[in-house]
């Protein structure tokens, strides 16, 4: 299993980054197959560096903040208008319970079938794991102030484990635990962000991923462009016994 960071700047689009996407891609049964994670501000653009759009087999959506999942509209635009002709299936796309009527809102105009002609909507459940080609997904609730998951993509016999935004809670042990990639977000730094219940800080990612046990690699991301990274990787170093990572967009990782 592939991981390529489209992108990874936390909260908004930075001068460096898009906003949240996550491209994961494994071979099966004689082709490559592509999820993606997260569509977020200026996130399709940069996807397209990777992947042709046309060959995307499923969307999961962490939550709906803009940063997350916004771009969904220009992929329904590719998928409706593409002169070239478009894809005869619908595209899964897997997210909280809003996430249909949070696209139509967010397009504007469209009539009373919005994007159901392209995209087919499923309501992401706990404890039911999504089967998507060579992937299983498994979501679970994280803390932030609206409905959010973290997802936990196992392929090829590797875990990747997302965190999506989320604070401090009891389901990252379960998230995390055994991952060989964990994919954290620690948008907070230590003693500048003292709100709690939206986002971690490096260092609380790093506990989070110690608690679980068994994280073989700890990669920071949705770090804000006004964030010094290096900061954020030294609150987790406090932490976390080994190198921690730092998302790069434009990178592939193999899981
Ligand atoms: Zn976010
Ligand atoms: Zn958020």
């Amino acid at each position: 299993m592939r991981l390529t960071v489209i992108g990874c700047s936390g909260s908004f689009a930075g001068p460096e980054s898009p906003a949240s996407c996550y491209l994961v891609s494994a071979e099966h049964e004689g082709r490559t197959h592509h999820l993606v994670l997260d569509l977020g501000n200026g996130a399709l653009g940069a996807l397209q560096r990777h992947v042709d759009p046309a060959d995307v087999d499923a969307v999961l959506v962490s939550h709906l903040h803009p940063d997350h999942c916004i771009d969904l509209t220009g992929l329904y635009v590719t998928r409706t208008y593409h002169p070239e002709g478009v894809p005869s299936d619908r595209l899964p796309i897997h997210g909280p319970s809003r996430t249909e009527q949070r696209l139509h809102e967010a397009y504007e105009g469209l009539g009373a079938e919005g994007m159901s002609s392209v995209f087919e909507f499923h309501t992401l459940a706990p404890g039911t794991p999504t089967r998507i080609g060579p992937f299983v997904v498994d979501a679970f609730p994280v803390n932030h102030p609206v409905e959010a998951f973290g997802f936990r993509v196992t392929a090829d016999g590797a875990v990747l484990a997302y965190s999506g935004d989320t604070d401090t809670c009891e389901e990252l042990t379960p998230l995390l635990t055994g991952a060989d990639l964990a994919l954290v977000d620690s948008a907070f730094v230590e003693g500048r962000d003292e709100v709690r219940d939206i986002h971690l800080t490096g260092r609380r990612a790093a506990e989070a991923a110690v608690a679980a046990g068994g994280v073989r690699r700890l990669m920071l991301t949705h770090i804000p462009a006004w964030n010094d990274p290096e900061v954020c990787r030294s609150d987790a170093a406090a932490v976390w016994p080994g190198e921690v990572e730092l998302a790069r967009p434009d990178t592939t990782y193999e899981v």
